[in-house]
């Protein structure tokens, strides 16, 4: 049942981003760190938890942003890219592949579920980034 409606949310995105809808497989053995909720290898998506929470839809939403990305312009978002991990927080969520699939799932949120993740954890000008993204992203 709850895997249902993941897949019909999947199903949802997917469409709005003209992208094919991945395989969703429930396997956290790629994962990087304890928190991560969703991974995306540029096929597949792997998912951690069953259960619908917000962060876990926002995280899916970031994640088809990137199949997105490697589909509509892989070269600008992906020539450079680094992984977590291998550079600063910071440096890393100012990656434009990061800070598009982040705005993408923070108008998702608003617009499916009334939700504005606030970005708590990050920096005034990693939120001021994916502000101005959004921005970008609604008049498209
Ligand atoms: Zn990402």
């Amino acid at each position: 049942m709850v895997n249902e409606m993941i897949d019909k949310y999947i199903e949802k995105v997917s469409k709005i981003l003209n992208i094919e809808m991945p395989k969703i497989i429930y396997d956290t053995s790629k994962f990087k760190t304890p928190t991560m909720k969703a991974l995306c290898d540029g096929e597949k998506i792997y998912l951690k938890e069953k259960a619908i929470t917000p962060d876990l839809m926002f995280e899916i939403a970031h994640e088809l942003r990137h199949l997105w990305q490697i589909k509509t312009n892989k070269e600008f978002y992906f020539s450079e890219y680094k992984n977590a991990g291998t550079i600063d927080t910071e440096t890393y969520n100012l990656q434009p592949a990061e800070i598009d699939a982040h705005a993408f799932a923070f108008t998702i949120m608003q617009e499916a579920f009334g939700i504005e993740p606030l970005f708590e954890n990050m920096s005034e000008r990693v939120r001021a980034e994916i502000k101005k993204r959004v921005e970008e992203i609604r008049a498209e």
